[in-house]
């Protein structure tokens, strides 16, 4: 949690020996501050009440990097809907949902938040396998051996995260299995896919237009495709 809230209901970041309000449930958090960990809030109770802020507790540099980029406004959301709250990484004007995905997450998890925000899209982590060389990729191409498996089940549209300033957005994901010989030979998963590079500044520049043109997506269709059926020539113009 990058956020608390003050006396005034202003978000604040944590700083050394702060105490804040759980923009969720109201809790008393403190903010906690040392030389190695990125800041961050927690709950000053150990196990607070179902606080769905609680979960997210302890996240690092990688998530603050990616909510920074759209600024304090829009990072961190909790929205209610019914008797279930939910926490969006990003949210924007018109309720474009970014969700940032460092760790590894399921398939029941994936679908939950998509069927509950609707309008939203995956960025992950996958600056890991690129440094390990699993993961590589050109303008329109990328190719991940042994990938995040999870990723094929997302409905909506999907970034990773390439690192080095650099984000993909997948348009086609192919799944393969293919020999690989190591110490011993076995099979193994490959993603094969097409897809467009961008910065993360050209990515925010997309978020912040997808937010506008798809603010009347109906939430029962096919949102993925009403993503990716915004003009492309409109696109280009933002770059
Ligand atoms: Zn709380």
């Amino acid at each position: 949690m990058l956020f608390a809230l003050n006396e005034n209901n202003v978000k604040i970041a944590a700083t050394p020996k702060a105490r804040g309000k759980c923009p969720s449930c109201g809790e008393t958090v403190i903010a906690c501050v040392g030389e190695i960990i990125y800041p961050y809030w927690r709950h000053e109770q150990k196990s607070p009440s179902n606080c769905v802020a609680a979960q997210y507790e302890n996240e690092g540099e990688w998530h603050a990097t990616w909510k920074f980029l759209f600024g304090k406004e829009f990072a961190e959301q909790y929205i209610r809907q019914g008797d279930k709250t939910r926490r969006a990484d990003v949210r924007l004007n018109n309720g474009l949902v970014i969700e940032i995905q460092h760790s590894s997450i399921d398939t029941r998890e994936i679908r939950a938040r998509e069927r509950f925000h609707h309008k939203m899209i995956w960025v992950f982590d996958a600056s890991g396998p690129v440094a390990a060389g699993r993961l590589r990729y050109e303008q329109g191409y990328f190719h991940w051996i042994k990938p995040r498996i999870s990723i094929r089940n997302c409905q909506v549209p999907v970034f990773l995260d390439v690192g080095f300033g650099s984000t993909f957005e997948i348009h086609e994901l192919e799944i393969k299995k293919i020999l690989k010989e190591d110490w011993h030979t076995y099979r193994t998963t490959v993603f094969k896919g097409t897809g467009k590079l961008m910065t993360r500044d050209e990515f925010k520049g997309k978020m912040f237009f997808a937010d506008e043109a798809l603010k009347n997506a109906s939430p029962v269709s096919d949102f993925k495709k009403q993503y990716f059926n915004i003009g492309p020539s409109i696109q280009l113009d933002l770059f």
